[in-house]
Parts: structure tokens; C-alpha cells; sequence
């Protein structure tokens, strides 16, 4: 078998910062260790936040690190025949059901005294499934994974983690995910997926064998390996690395313009001085 493939990721709605630099970093020396490749994916479904500048920003400050990457980049914004599919065959399963829920529908649902603390799950609160048994025929509805009919029909779930936070093979217990995980959106009614259903269809299409992503997904994961035994596809490997944090320890997030790579470049850095800057040995 070739080398591995792996991927970076990124959505275009703000600039890069030093926390994209280590994940495409880690990705891309991962896969030329390995004599593998590092794709290049833009997450680009939410179409009111993405914005073509950034997007080329983002081929900027890849090539200034000296990242490479094959050709064609995967666009998931043209990707929507790819996401319906999968969506109706989840539906045939009938593990999905629609939700009119506003987000004031669900907070107050939550808020309702016998509703206990929810439990956060990857997308916050976790739904409490107001309209699971509804039969909701509201053609702009959402659609919603029904975790428990999802579970009932699978077993064995697990992947194995390469990353040195949590290496080894993880199992997971199934009924654990209706609690902690629920019953999350497959497609938002505005744009007809979601980031969960994307990644699953993508990262098999592209023939990702390692997905490397920061820790903070490390919990979406199991959700993502319910998907891919729904639908038949494979499950890669994993790769969840340390965040990179502020001198405050606050996990950089894209409004942290302060951080961004442009500023570090137009101040004179090099890419080697980003490198040490994210705690990775220069390039040899
Ligand atoms: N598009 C996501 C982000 O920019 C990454 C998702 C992933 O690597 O699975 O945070
Ligand atoms: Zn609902």
C-alpha cells in the first residue's frame, strides 16, 4: 500500500494562526515522513461566514511554510450532491428524524427544572429530543441523527489513536453516546449538512487514512465513527494534537487576529522561528 494520507483542514473564515500552522505542520511532516501526503481540504459549507480572501490567504501562508500539497483541493462547498446522498441513505435507515427547533425552543426545553444539567456534548448542550417522536413534515427542518436507533443497529465501535495525548486503540461504549452525544444535526436547514456529516463523507472520498486535528475533536470523533459504520465507510486513524494556547493558556481561536501568520510574516519572521514558536524542531 502507498504511504499514509492525511489532511489539513481548514475553513476559511478568518486568517491562519499559529494553531493552524502546528496542525498543517504536524500533518504535513507526518505525511512526508512516511513518504505519504497531506491533502488539503477547505470546510467551506457555511457559506455566510467563508470568505474567497481568506481562502487565499490560507494558500499564502501554506506555501510560505513551505507546505505543499496535491492538487485538486477539495472544496466543500461543491460537495453538496455528496452530503445529500449520504443524508438519504441515513434516512433509509431510519435513523434520522426532522426538528423545527429554534435555538430558544431547545434552551427552554433544557431549562425545564426535571431536564438536570444538560451534558455538553460536540455540538454543546446535547438536544433533549423534543421532536424525535413529532413526525415533523416541515420541509426546511433540520435533520437529526436518532442515536439510539443509530446505536441499535451497530456494535464494536472504536478507532485507534496515533497521537500522543491518547495513544491506543479506544473503544467506546454506544449507550454512552446517547447521553453525551445525542441526537446532533446531520443537516442545518440554511446550508443542508453539517460539519459532522461533511468530514465523515469527505475524509473517506479523499481515502484519509490518518486524520490529524486538534484535541478539541477528540469527543466528536466516536460521533464520527457511528457515521462511518452507518454509511460503510472505513474508519482512519487518528491524530488529536495539543492545542495551541495564549500566554494566558486560552486555546487561540480565529479572532485572535493578534496571532495571525501574515502579522508574524510582515513582522520578519521565518518559517523555521513559527516552527519553534509552536514547539516543533526545524525542518531538517
Ligand atoms: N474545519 C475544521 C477547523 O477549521 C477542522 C475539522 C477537522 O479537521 O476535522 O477547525
Ligand atoms: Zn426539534
Amino acid at each position: 500500500m502507498a504511504g499514509l494520507i492525511t489532511r489539513f483542514a481548514p475553513s476559511p473564515t478568518g486568517p491562519l494562526h499559529l494553531g493552524h500552522a502546528f496542525s498543517a505542520l504536524t500533518a504535513f511532516d507526518r505525511a512526508r515522513a512516511d513518504g505519504g501526503h497531506c491533502l488539503l481540504r477547505i470546510e467551506d459549507i457555511d457559506t455566510a461566514r467563508c470568505k474567497a480572501g481568506f481562502e487565499q490567504a490560507i494558500y499564502d501562508d501554506l506555501h510560505w511554510l513551505g507546505i505543499e500539497w496535491p492538487q485538486p483541493v477539495l472544496h466543500q462547498s461543491r460537495r453538496g450532491a455528496a452530503y445529500a446522498a449520504a443524508l438519504a441513505r441515513l434516512e433509509s435507515l431510519g435513523v434520522t428524524y426532522r426538528c423545527t427547533c429554534t435555538r430558544g425552543d431547545i434552551r427552554a426545553a433544557l431549562s425545564a427544572p426535571q431536564e438536570g444539567v444538560p451534558f455538553v456534548g460536540p455540538d454543546g448542550p446535547v438536544y433533549p429530543g423534543t421532536c424525535r417522536d413529532a413526525d415533523r413534515h416541515a420541509p426546511d427542518a433540520a435533520i437529526r441523527l436518532n442515536m439510539a436507533r443509530a446505536i441499535a443497529r451497530l456494535r464494536d465501535l472504536a478507532f485507534d489513536e496515533l497521537g500522543p495525548l491518547h495513544t491506543g486503540p479506544h473503544r467506546f461504549d454506544p449507550e454512552a453516546l446517547i447521553a453525551e452525544v445525542g441526537d446532533i444535526v446531520l443537516a442545518r436547514r440554511d446550508i443542508g449538512t453539517s460539519y459532522h456529516l461533511a468530514v465523515t463523507v469527505d475524509d473517506a472520498a479523499q481515502g484519509v487514512t490518518l486524520v490529524t486535528r486538534g484535541d478539541d475533536l477528540f469527543d466528536a470523533t466516536a460521533l464520527h465513527v457511528v457515521l462511518q459504520r452507518l454509511l460503510d465507510l472505513p474508519t482512519p486513524a487518528y491524530h488529536h494534537h495539543r492545542l495551541i494556547r495564549d500566554a494566558a493558556g486560552k486555546r487561540l481561536a480565529k479572532r485572535d487576529d493578534s496571532r495571525a501568520l501574515g502579522l508574524y510574516r510582515a513582522e520578519g519572521a521565518t518559517p523555521d522561528d513559527i516552527r519553534a514558536l509552536v514547539g516543533l524542531a526545524r525542518r531538517g
